[in-house]
């Protein structure tokens, strides 16, 4: 758990320092009233699933629109970054850049956004609202679910990654003309081998006097 969502476990109020705290005391309450800009964040905890993610503490950059609208201030932005994680198909480790798109809604802390809600049906019940705390605002968990939902469940280092050898897990794109043809050569041929000695076995108990007889004449 982060510090910021233990703050935001004891309900501690937002530190105006943290990067993702955002103030949004210049736009006055003006419906209307625009701020934009970009700042570059140290990525926090939690932005990633197992396979892939953005590394905690790399830059993230920013690019935000705070926008005053009736009941609250509405943030759109973009985060990108760059994701570290590994092929879901040769295991090779992975860089890839990371752009996500957000924009939610901070209502006002005194706005009643049950009223709001009220019309739009019972699934408003399960939708997460978020609220300005005095004029400041936590960008966090915004950012970690648009940041999550942009990464990809099954990312791979090439599109055509061939992965892994089944029989001996060699890299295969290593490997183009990976396989295991000489193995298979030398197995078949001890077996033919065998079978051939065991023939020859068999024509040497059972046929011995013919052919004993018969290779003078073919020779
Ligand atoms: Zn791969
Ligand atoms: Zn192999």
């Amino acid at each position: 758990m982060s510090d910021r969502r233990k703050q935001e476990a004891l309900n501690a109020p937002l530190d105006p320092r943290s990067p993702l705290v955002l103030d949004t005391r210049e736009l006055g309450r003006r419906p209307g009233a625009l701020k934009e800009f970009s700042r570059t964040v140290p990525a926090s905890a939690d932005l990633g699933i197992e396979v892939i993610g953005v590394p905690q503490g790399s830059p993230m950059e920013l690019d935000l629109r705070l926008e005053s609208v009736m009941e609250g201030v509405l943030v759109t932005g973009t985060a990108r970054a760059r994701l570290k994680g590994e092929c879901v198909r040769c295991l090779e480790p992975l860089e890839q850049e990371c752009e996500a798109d957000f924009q939610e809604m901070f209502s006002y802390p005194d706005a009643d956004d049950r009223s709001r809600f009220a019309d739009t049906g019972d699934d408003a019940e399960d939708e997460e609202t978020f609220r300005l705390e005095g004029d400041l605002l936590d960008l966090e968990p915004v950012l970690r679910d648009a940041v999550v939902l942009s990464l990809p469940l099954q990312p791979v280092c090439q599109e055509d990654c061939p992965g892994l050898c089944p029989r001996c897990g060699a890299r295969l794109a290593d490997d183009p003309g990976h396989d295991h043809n000489e193995a298979v050569d030398i197995r078949w041929a001890a077996l033919e081998g065998l079978a051939g000695s065991m023939r020859d076995g068999e024509k040497d108990e059972d046929n011995e006097p013919r052919t004993a007889g018969d290779d003078p004449q073919e020779k």
